[in-house]
């Protein structure tokens, strides 16, 4: 999923230690008194953390991010924790499923504070908010299911043959995830800087009239683009195009469905009634994007 091991000709050692462990190339330092879980716990919440040991997985993931790919500043360390913390929802894929990582990365949501930005003031080493681990995560979840499955893990090895052995910065590894997906366009600029240099949730409002399905992004940075599934009961999922300007999409009006933000998407959904929606005047002008 993540490409070769990256120090072979180093080997691969876990070194017991007195604390609870860190990432070291080719030498793990492990204290999580061999038990599953960290310390015994779960971070997700959800018990699928409860079935591996979390230093081991975790720390033997920085080998990749972290250790392999290694940011020029620790402002930008979200490229260590947020896709290191990905391997983890890998790893509990491979163990127990699809279902299972969607509900270990979707319980991390819990331990994110939204206080300050994921990534920090740069040229002071000083790292960005704790939230770069579970935010991180739920950023390259969240990307996972705008670009595909196939496409995210070419991805990931692409990213690991490029960046091997290398000193990067972010914007050089968003830089890439976006060229990376060029052919799509699904996957914009903009989303990186909605997460990691803001600290607001994206709110999607969207609503049904007149045979249209309107949505735009608020609580956002100005021209966010970012692509969203709804689900519809019995139906094919929509993917919306949806941006911070209304989108229109033509919709059957006649029963008023139950669509549903998709669950693998960390925002937060706004269902408008037809009045609400009236009052928001949306409207057909120029630069309307039309599905
Ligand atoms: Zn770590």
């Amino acid at each position: 999923m993540v490409g070769p091991y990256p120090f072979y000709e180093d080997g691969y050692k876990l070194a017991e230690a007195p604390h609870l462990g860190m990432e070291h190339q080719s030498a793990v330092a492990y204290g999580n008194k061999y038990q599953n879980g960290y310390l015994g716990m779960d971070l997700s919440g959800t018990g699928r953390g409860l079935l591996w040991d979390f230093i081991i997985v975790h720390e033997s993931g920085h080998e990749w991010f972290g250790n392999s790919i290694t940011t020029a500043d620790i402002a930008d360390m979200w490229v260590h924790e947020g896709i290191t913390q990905y391997t983890e929802v890998i790893y509990t894929e491979c163990q127990q499923g699809k279902e299972a990582a969607e509900e270990y990365v979707i319980g991390l949501r819990d331990k994110i504070g939204n206080r300050s930005p994921v990534i920090g003031p740069y040229g002071v080493n000083q790292e960005g908010n704790g939230d770069m681990y579970p935010k991180g995560a739920n950023l390259m979840h969240m990307i996972r299911h705008i670009i595909g499955d196939s496409t995210f893990k070419a991805m990931l090895l692409e990213m690991n043959r490029r960046f091997y052995h290398k000193v990067v910065t972010s914007a050089e590894i968003e830089e890439f995830m976006v060229n990376f997906n060029v052919r799509t366009g699904l996957l914009d600029r903009s989303v990186f800087d909605q997460y990691l240099r803001t600290t607001q949730i994206p709110v999607l409002e969207w609503g049904i009239r007149k045979g249209t399905l309107w949505t735009r992004w608020t609580n956002c940075v100005p021209d966010l683009m970012l692509p969203v599934i709804l689900n519809q009961k019995g139906e094919f999922p929509v993917l919306m195009l949806a941006t911070s300007n209304w989108g229109a999409f033509p919709y059957a009006d006649k029963k008023q469905p139950r669509l549903e933000a998709d669950r693998n998407w960390y925002i937060e959904s706004k269902p408008l009634s037809k009045r609400e929606l009236r009052r928001r005047k949306p409207h057909i002008g120029r630069g309307t994007p039309l599905f």
